[in-house]
């Protein structure tokens, strides 16, 4: 686990790197800017070539860094959803996301280099095997990844964001992506894999024996906490996002993060209000805000 210091703080961001009998993966990227901390981490711990490049969705933090890497390592295969295979169009009808333009440049500028992958499909670092689970509702396109060898799960933010060391958690429920249905149905399938013995958290750290199972049921229920007040707040405030994000403010409070870096209020607000509309638009309620990709 390499913490890549994101927007330079600590624990907000891990990257994995698996190292077997010389065959080399590393999941997710950070985002751009992260790519020289990543750099000095690789030379540090005597990886000199990565034979794959796993992204596990199309946020920035967790794709930013293929443009950049896949050039430093010319030899290294890109690992995505095989839902990038169709033509952006018919899944992105009109508006442009981050999706179709992530698909641009695989298709454009990665073309031979990528492998699309699906539920089951497994890929081989010597006898280490790592198999892909779809894993859809903080995306569409969203893959979990399994160590088979070790039976370690790489969710990526399909189970949500939960910070170990201080046992915050905050639903990753952004538009314009979020589902709350397929997200409820991913986490129970992962949790329903035999003998899981440590889960790899993006945002962050490492879940390992009996911390494992618990994982899994903060990720069901923080959500539907989250839910159940964004929901209830909406009914009782006619649908004012002020009051909807000062509900979830007043009964979930900031992070320990935004506390110790002094994040101000204008940022905290916009994250609960991304995560109220990821909700409110999952949820089918009627939408009263315009909606923007975060
Ligand atoms: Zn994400």
């Amino acid at each position: 686990m390499f913490d890549c210091l994101i927007y330079n703080m600590k624990e907000q961001m891990a990257l994995f790197v698996i190292e077997n009998n010389g065959k080399t993966v590393l999941i997710d990227t950070g985002t751009s800017s992260e790519v020289d901390n990543l750099l000095n981490y690789l030379q540090k711990i005597g990886i000199d070539h990565l034979d794959y490049i796993f992204t596990t969705h199309v946020h920035v933090d967790h794709i930013g860094g293929v443009k950049r890497l896949s050039t430093q390592f010319p030899e290294a295969k890109i690992v995505v959803s095989e839902f990038y295979q169709k033509p952006p169009e018919t899944k992105f009808p009109k508006e442009k996301s981050d999706l179709a333009e992530y698909h641009e440049y695989l298709v454009q500028n990665l073309k031979n280099r990528v492998i699309y992958v699906a539920e089951g499909d497994i890929i081989s670092l010597d006898d280490l095997k790592l198999e892909i689970y779809t894993a859809p509702g903080h995306t569409p396109e969203h893959i979990a990844i399994l160590d088979r060898k070790n039976m370690n799960l790489f969710p990526g933010d399909s189970i949500g964001g939960h910070h170990l060391g201080s046992g915050f958690s905050r639903p990753t429920a952004y538009p314009p992506h979020f589902n709350y249905e397929s997200y409820s149905k991913t986490v129970k399938k992962l949790s329903q894999i035999d003998n899981i013995k440590s889960i790899s958290l993006a945002h962050f750290g490492v879940a390992t024996g009996p911390e494992v199972q618990e994982v899994f049921k903060i990720s069901e229920d923080v959500f539907k906490a989250y839910k159940d007040t964004v929901v209830e707040s909406y009914q009782k405030n006619n649908g004012d996002l002020n009051s909807i994000i000062t509900a979830l403010l007043d009964k979930f409070g900031r992070s320990p993060n935004e506390i110790k870096h002094d994040r101000p209020d204008s940022l905290i607000f916009r994250t609960l209000g991304g995560i109220s509309i990821g909700f409110i638009n999952s949820l089918g309620l009627e939408s009263k805000f315009k909606v923007d990709s975060e």
